[in-house]
Protein backbone atom coordinates (compact mmCIF):
# COMPACT_ATOMS: atom_id res chain seq x y z
CA UNK A 1 0.00 0.00 0.00
CA UNK A 2 1.66 3.41 -0.92
CA UNK A 3 -0.61 5.44 0.87
CA UNK A 4 -0.51 5.17 4.94
CA UNK A 5 -4.32 4.89 6.36
CA UNK A 6 -5.74 6.98 9.00
CA UNK A 7 -8.55 5.00 10.98
CA UNK A 8 -10.53 8.38 11.93
CA UNK A 9 -12.70 6.15 14.63
CA UNK A 10 -11.15 3.86 17.42
CA UNK A 11 -11.97 4.09 20.99
CA UNK A 12 -8.39 3.17 21.80
CA UNK A 13 -9.29 5.06 25.67
CA UNK A 14 -11.77 1.30 25.90
CA UNK A 15 -10.14 -1.00 28.61
CA UNK A 16 -10.62 -3.79 26.62
CA UNK A 17 -7.24 -1.75 25.22
CA UNK A 18 -5.53 -1.51 27.89
CA UNK A 19 -3.76 -4.66 28.76
CA UNK A 20 -1.83 -4.68 25.16
CA UNK A 21 -2.41 -1.08 23.51
CA UNK A 22 1.56 -1.21 22.29
CA UNK A 23 1.00 -4.02 20.47
CA UNK A 24 -2.35 -2.62 19.09
CA UNK A 25 -0.73 0.08 17.71
CA UNK A 26 2.33 -2.05 16.41
CA UNK A 27 -0.02 -4.08 14.51
CA UNK A 28 -1.95 -1.13 12.98
CA UNK A 29 1.24 0.32 11.60
CA UNK A 30 2.50 -3.11 10.35
CA UNK A 31 -1.10 -2.90 8.52
CA UNK A 32 -0.44 0.39 7.08
CA UNK A 33 -2.62 2.55 9.49
CA UNK A 34 -0.07 5.20 10.19
CA UNK A 35 -2.64 7.57 12.16
CA UNK A 36 -5.60 6.97 13.84
CA UNK A 37 -8.34 9.60 15.95
CA UNK A 38 -9.05 8.13 19.39
CA UNK A 39 -12.54 8.87 20.11
CA UNK A 40 -13.62 10.59 23.37
CA UNK A 41 -16.71 9.69 23.95
CA UNK A 42 -17.33 10.56 27.96
CA UNK A 43 -15.53 12.82 30.71
CA UNK A 44 -13.22 9.65 31.64
CA UNK A 45 -12.68 8.82 28.01
CA UNK A 46 -12.12 12.20 26.98
CA UNK A 47 -9.18 12.91 29.39
CA UNK A 48 -7.91 9.53 28.40
CA UNK A 49 -7.86 9.89 24.58
CA UNK A 50 -6.16 13.38 24.84
CA UNK A 51 -3.74 11.71 27.08
CA UNK A 52 -2.67 8.76 24.68
CA UNK A 53 -2.55 11.22 21.49
CA UNK A 54 -0.01 13.64 23.64
CA UNK A 55 1.78 9.69 24.14
CA UNK A 56 1.83 9.24 20.58
CA UNK A 57 2.33 12.47 19.06
CA UNK A 58 2.02 12.48 15.29
CA UNK A 59 0.35 8.87 15.94
CA UNK A 60 -2.34 9.47 17.73
CA UNK A 61 -5.14 11.91 17.52
CA UNK A 62 -8.07 12.75 19.99
CA UNK A 63 -11.64 13.95 20.02
CA UNK A 64 -13.61 14.98 22.62
CA UNK A 65 -17.15 14.98 23.64
CA UNK A 66 -20.20 12.72 24.84
CA UNK A 67 -21.90 9.99 23.26
CA UNK A 68 -25.35 10.31 23.26
CA UNK A 69 -26.05 7.34 25.23
CA UNK A 70 -24.05 9.27 28.45
CA UNK A 71 -25.67 12.85 27.87
CA UNK A 72 -27.28 12.70 31.09
CA UNK A 73 -24.07 12.96 32.32
CA UNK A 74 -23.44 15.89 30.21
CA UNK A 75 -22.75 18.36 33.36
CA UNK A 76 -21.21 21.94 33.32
CA UNK A 77 -17.76 20.14 33.96
CA UNK A 78 -17.97 18.38 30.86
CA UNK A 79 -18.55 21.42 29.04
CA UNK A 80 -15.52 22.81 30.64
CA UNK A 81 -13.63 19.79 29.83
CA UNK A 82 -14.47 19.30 26.57
CA UNK A 83 -13.72 23.32 26.02
CA UNK A 84 -10.55 23.03 28.04
CA UNK A 85 -9.32 19.97 25.91
CA UNK A 86 -9.97 21.02 22.14
CA UNK A 87 -7.65 24.15 23.05
CA UNK A 88 -4.71 21.48 22.70
CA UNK A 89 -2.56 20.62 18.86
CA UNK A 90 -3.64 16.92 18.97
CA UNK A 91 -7.52 17.02 20.41
CA UNK A 92 -8.52 17.52 16.69
CA UNK A 93 -12.51 17.25 16.50
CA UNK A 94 -15.51 17.45 18.93
CA UNK A 95 -17.74 14.48 19.52
CA UNK A 96 -18.78 12.31 19.51
CA UNK A 97 -21.95 13.53 19.96
CA UNK A 98 -25.52 13.28 18.08
CA UNK A 99 -28.25 11.74 18.98
CA UNK A 100 -28.66 7.72 19.57
CA UNK A 101 -32.45 6.65 19.90
CA UNK A 102 -31.95 2.92 19.06
CA UNK A 103 -31.36 2.52 22.93
CA UNK A 104 -32.85 5.58 24.68
CA UNK A 105 -29.97 5.30 27.17
CA UNK A 106 -30.05 8.88 28.08
CA UNK A 107 -33.18 10.47 28.08
CA UNK A 108 -33.98 12.34 24.53
CA UNK A 109 -34.29 15.77 25.81
CA UNK A 110 -30.75 15.46 27.53
CA UNK A 111 -29.28 13.97 24.22
CA UNK A 112 -30.81 17.00 22.63
CA UNK A 113 -29.36 19.48 25.18
CA UNK A 114 -26.05 17.89 25.03
CA UNK A 115 -25.66 17.72 21.30
CA UNK A 116 -26.72 21.60 20.81
CA UNK A 117 -23.93 22.43 23.65
CA UNK A 118 -21.26 20.52 21.67
CA UNK A 119 -22.18 21.97 18.93
CA UNK A 120 -21.54 25.93 20.14
CA UNK A 121 -18.13 24.36 21.23
CA UNK A 122 -17.78 23.02 17.81
CA UNK A 123 -18.70 26.51 16.69
CA UNK A 124 -16.10 28.69 19.04
CA UNK A 125 -13.46 26.36 18.26
CA UNK A 126 -13.67 26.03 14.68
CA UNK A 127 -12.98 22.22 15.14
CA UNK A 128 -14.73 20.24 12.73
CA UNK A 129 -17.28 18.08 14.83
CA UNK A 130 -17.86 13.98 15.04
CA UNK A 131 -21.37 13.48 14.83
CA UNK A 132 -23.06 9.65 15.94
CA UNK A 133 -26.58 8.97 14.65
CA UNK A 134 -29.07 6.32 14.73
CA UNK A 135 -32.94 6.26 14.82
CA UNK A 136 -32.80 9.51 15.54
CA UNK A 137 -32.63 11.03 11.40
CA UNK A 138 -34.92 13.79 11.87
CA UNK A 139 -33.96 15.58 15.11
CA UNK A 140 -30.81 15.16 14.06
CA UNK A 141 -30.62 16.72 10.72
CA UNK A 142 -33.16 19.55 12.69
CA UNK A 143 -30.40 20.16 14.99
CA UNK A 144 -27.66 20.29 12.85
CA UNK A 145 -28.88 21.99 10.06
CA UNK A 146 -29.34 25.65 11.43
CA UNK A 147 -25.77 24.82 13.27
CA UNK A 148 -23.99 23.92 9.91
CA UNK A 149 -22.74 27.41 8.75
CA UNK A 150 -20.95 27.87 11.34
CA UNK A 151 -19.44 24.91 11.70
CA UNK A 152 -15.78 24.36 10.28
CA UNK A 153 -16.71 20.37 8.99
CA UNK A 154 -18.84 17.86 9.76
CA UNK A 155 -18.14 14.08 9.51
CA UNK A 156 -21.93 11.41 10.16
CA UNK A 157 -19.43 8.65 11.85
CA UNK A 158 -20.14 5.16 11.38
CA UNK A 159 -22.98 5.73 8.97
CA UNK A 160 -25.43 2.35 8.90
CA UNK A 161 -28.28 4.09 6.80
CA UNK A 162 -30.17 4.39 4.01
CA UNK A 163 -29.84 5.78 0.45
CA UNK A 164 -32.15 8.80 1.54
CA UNK A 165 -30.61 9.92 4.50
CA UNK A 166 -27.33 9.67 2.67
CA UNK A 167 -28.36 11.72 -0.18
CA UNK A 168 -29.52 14.40 2.80
CA UNK A 169 -26.31 14.33 4.47
CA UNK A 170 -24.32 14.59 1.63
CA UNK A 171 -26.57 17.67 0.24
CA UNK A 172 -25.71 18.55 3.72
CA UNK A 173 -22.26 19.31 3.12
CA UNK A 174 -21.52 16.24 5.74
CA UNK A 175 -18.43 14.11 5.19
CA UNK A 176 -19.58 9.96 5.43
CA UNK A 177 -17.38 7.70 7.56
CA UNK A 178 -17.87 4.32 6.97
CA UNK A 179 -17.17 1.42 9.14
CA UNK A 180 -17.14 -2.91 8.99
CA UNK A 181 -20.77 -2.28 8.91
CA UNK A 182 -20.18 -2.64 5.52
CA UNK A 183 -18.28 -5.73 5.26
CA UNK A 184 -21.22 -7.46 7.03
CA UNK A 185 -22.67 -9.47 4.64
CA UNK A 186 -26.37 -9.36 5.46
CA UNK A 187 -26.98 -6.49 7.72
CA UNK A 188 -24.22 -4.34 5.59
CA UNK A 189 -25.90 -5.03 1.93
CA UNK A 190 -27.64 -2.25 1.75
CA UNK A 191 -24.73 -0.48 2.47
CA UNK A 192 -22.43 -1.83 0.13
CA UNK A 193 -25.00 -1.11 -2.61
CA UNK A 194 -25.03 2.52 -1.79
CA UNK A 195 -21.55 3.87 -0.34
CA UNK A 196 -20.35 4.58 -4.51
CA UNK A 197 -22.84 7.49 -4.43
CA UNK A 198 -20.43 9.36 -1.97
CA UNK A 199 -18.00 11.62 -3.63
CA UNK A 200 -14.55 10.58 -3.62
CA UNK A 201 -13.50 13.78 -1.51
CA UNK A 202 -16.39 13.22 1.28
CA UNK A 203 -14.84 9.23 1.95
CA UNK A 204 -13.73 8.14 5.27
CA UNK A 205 -13.32 5.23 6.36
CA UNK A 206 -12.60 4.15 10.15
CA UNK A 207 -12.70 0.97 12.79
CA UNK A 208 -15.06 2.18 15.26
CA UNK A 209 -12.84 -0.57 17.37
CA UNK A 210 -13.05 -2.05 19.91
CA UNK A 211 -16.97 -2.31 18.45
CA UNK A 212 -17.57 -3.54 14.50
CA UNK A 213 -15.44 -6.59 14.23
CA UNK A 214 -15.33 -6.78 10.34
CA UNK A 215 -17.03 -9.88 8.87
CA UNK A 216 -14.79 -10.41 6.15
CA UNK A 217 -11.87 -11.20 8.25
CA UNK A 218 -10.46 -15.10 7.00
CA UNK A 219 -9.31 -16.32 9.11
CA UNK A 220 -12.13 -15.55 11.93
CA UNK A 221 -10.13 -13.80 15.00
CA UNK A 222 -10.52 -15.75 18.25
CA UNK A 223 -12.02 -12.65 20.09
CA UNK A 224 -14.60 -10.13 18.98
CA UNK A 225 -12.53 -7.21 19.31
CA UNK A 226 -12.04 -5.24 16.76
CA UNK A 227 -8.66 -3.31 16.35
CA UNK A 228 -7.34 -0.71 13.62
CA UNK A 229 -5.10 -3.16 11.82
CA UNK A 230 -8.39 -4.24 10.15
CA UNK A 231 -9.21 -0.67 8.75
CA UNK A 232 -8.17 -2.51 5.76
CA UNK A 233 -10.77 -4.94 5.47
CA UNK A 234 -13.10 -2.27 5.30
CA UNK A 235 -11.04 -0.27 2.67
CA UNK A 236 -11.02 -3.28 0.78
CA UNK A 237 -14.83 -4.17 1.09
CA UNK A 238 -15.70 0.27 0.29
CA UNK A 239 -13.26 -0.55 -2.94
CA UNK A 240 -14.45 -3.63 -4.34
CA UNK A 241 -17.97 -2.10 -3.70
CA UNK A 242 -17.28 1.05 -5.25
CA UNK A 243 -15.50 -0.25 -7.94
CA UNK A 244 -12.21 1.46 -7.31
CA UNK A 245 -8.74 -0.16 -6.69
CA UNK A 246 -7.46 -0.40 -3.37
CA UNK A 247 -4.55 2.30 -3.97
CA UNK A 248 -7.34 5.05 -5.32
CA UNK A 249 -9.71 4.37 -2.14
CA UNK A 250 -6.88 4.45 0.19
CA UNK A 251 -5.30 7.89 -1.43
CA UNK A 252 -9.06 9.85 -1.15
CA UNK A 253 -9.49 8.65 2.36
CA UNK A 254 -6.43 9.83 4.14
CA UNK A 255 -6.45 13.02 1.95
CA UNK A 256 -9.81 13.52 3.16
CA UNK A 257 -8.77 12.64 6.59
CA UNK A 258 -6.09 14.70 6.46
CA UNK A 259 -7.76 17.61 5.57
CA UNK A 260 -10.28 17.44 7.59
CA UNK A 261 -8.59 16.96 10.74
CA UNK A 262 -6.34 19.45 9.60
CA UNK A 263 -3.76 17.55 10.53
CA UNK A 264 -0.58 17.57 8.65
ZN1 LIG B 1 -20.72 6.29 17.39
Amino acid sequence: MNYPLIDIGANLAHDSFDDDRDEILQRASDAGVARIIVTGSSDESNAKAADLAAAYPGILYATAGVHPHHASDYTDKSDALIRDLVRKDNVVAVGECGLDYFRNFSPREAQLDAFRRQLDIAKDSGLPVFLHQRDAHDDFVEVLEPALPALSRAVAHCFTGEGESLHEYLAMGLYVGITGWICDERRGKHLHDIVSVIPDDRLLIETDAPYLLPRTIEPKPKTRRNEPAYLVEVLKTVAEARGQTIEHVAEITTANAIRFFAIA
